[in-house]
């Protein structure tokens, strides 16, 4: 179990399991982030007495929508939708939609709530928010993911908006998705309105680098834990798990620093190529052709497919987890660590179980959690914003300078934090705390509202 609550800090989270009962992803994504929080409060009472930590578990808004559409066979399905708004302190509420079956309002309640935290560390002015539904695209014609698409903004066009609330892709949701909901926007509101979505295509308002940021972002991070201990990417060999727009950005960008990525998965199972997983054969098929990774192995027969496999079984020295929540427990942690492995930066969000966490925080190795290591992609749709909202476009040289930058400032935000708080080198500490400080001080200062 997890370590032991504050106790100005339990009664809050015991009001949050009572009010929020069955929602266990939320739970947990509270209680990593309340763990850290007992010092701030001493040092800071004033966040106490106005109630932060209880207003922050809270979201300002939650909205629950029926999506009505029509498969290729004239059937009619429905879904439900989903947009959280969490906390609008520091800037109008930013963050993905995730289209996935196992979308419920839990899980979309965890990734608002990390959204608070990972978009103050990006130092821009966006809030926090996350929606979704429990729509399954996968099989679906492309059709029938328009029609989908357009019934979805039909109903989310309402709550949306530039200066309002700003979503984008997450699991399920990319750059075709967004195109057609961005479509039905403009169609409804009768308003070209770039920033009311990020993530857009290049040449309609998209920026260059965001399809490639949280992968790149989150290899950043890591060459930033990196160099703190002397190290680099050179010659490394990794694991990436997942296979969809995080890992395969993250893949590239660790063979540019040097390192060698090994193996790859998809919610079926994983490829290890010992030579290094050849990029550009993975975006063929997962990008283009919308293939399952076991094809791989018919282009080299070098590599091996093992259905159902666990990619943690493969020794490496540095873990990128980048397909979903809790893919990485306890057991998966300390083999990787005994294996050898001595960074984990987190692409996905909350890829780790809490005992997980425990034992890479235990072994002292360099563990960069997702609310940090992963905010290159928010990060660069805030870039996207500030773009459009000037009708400007960047060259992907700067831009990717400016996400560079932006990761090493968050980086160095929560290494200095952690050593500020007694916990140096744990970067999980100081990722909860500087994102808790920045929104608490805004929440302050904004009066009870
Ligand atoms: N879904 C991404 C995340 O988890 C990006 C959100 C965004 O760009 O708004 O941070």
């Amino acid at each position: 179990m997890s370590p032991k609550l504050d106790e100005k800090v339990e009664p809050v989270y015991q009001e949050v399991l009572a009010r929020n009962p069955g929602e266990t992803e939320f739970h947990q994504a509270v209680r990593e982030v309340l763990e850290s929080l007992g010092p701030v409060l001493v040092k800071h009472p004033e966040f106490c007495h106005q109630k932060i930590i209880e207003r922050i578990c809270e979201p300002e808004r939650q909205i629950i929508f029926r999506v009505p559409w029509q498969d290729d066979n004239g059937g009619v399905q429905i879904n439900r939708g989903f947009r959280v708004e969490f906390n609008s302190a520091l800037g109008p509420y930013k963050g993905g939609l995730r289209f996935h079956p196992s979308v419920y309002l839990g899980i979309i309640k965890f990734l608002g709530f990390e959204q608070i935290f990972k978009n103050a560390l990006t130092g821009m002015p966006i809030g926090g928010g996350k929606g979704g539904s429990d729509f399954d695209p996968k099989g679906k014609s492309d059709d029938e993911i328009m029609r989908f698409c357009q019934s979805f903004m039909t109903e989310l066009y309402r709550h949306i908006g530039e200066h309002t609330d700003v979503p984008a892709g997450d699991i399920g949701v990319g750059g075709r998705e967004i195109g057609y909901m961005f479509g039905q926007y403009k169609r409804i509101t009768n308003r070209w309105e770039a920033g009311v979505l990020t993530g857009k295509g290049l040449n309609w308002g998209g920026s260059l680098v965001r399809p490639e940021a949280t992968g790149y972002g989150a290899t950043f991070f890591v060459d930033e834990m990196l160099k703190v201990r002397g190290e680099s990417f050179d010659g490394k060999t990794c694991t990436v798990s997942g296979s969809g727009n995080v890992a395969i950005y993250t893949i590239e960008k660790i063979h540019q620093l040097g390192g060698k990525v090994v193996a790859c998965s998809d919610s079926n199972g994983y490829v290890y190529h010992e030579q290094g997983i050849d990029l550009e054969l993975l975006q063929q098929l997962k990008e283009v052709e919308r293939r399952r990774i076991k094809d791989y192995i018919t282009y080299h027969k070098d590599a091996k497919y093992v259905e159902n496999g666990n990619i943690w079984d493969i020794p490496c020295q540095v873990a990128m987890p980048s397909a979903t929540q809790n893919e990485i427990n306890g057991k998966d942690a300390a083999k990787l660590v005994k294996n050898g492995c001595f960074a984990v930066g987190e692409g996905a969000n909350m890829p780790t179980t809490p005992e997980g966490v425990k034992v890479f925080l235990e072994a002292g190795i360099a563990y960069g959690p997702g609310k940090a290591a992963n905010a290159g992609g928010v990060a660069t749709s805030a870039l996207e914003m500030q773009q459009n909202a000037c009708r400007d476009s960047w060259t992907f040289e700067y831009t990717e300078q400016r996400l560079q930058q932006i990761m090493k400032g968050i980086h160095e935000t929560c290494y200095e934090i952690a050593e500020e708080y007694g916990t140096p080198g744990n970067y999980v500490n100081g990722a909860n705390i500087a994102g808790f400080i920045k929104v608490a001080k805004a929440m302050v200062a904004l009066g009870l509202v």
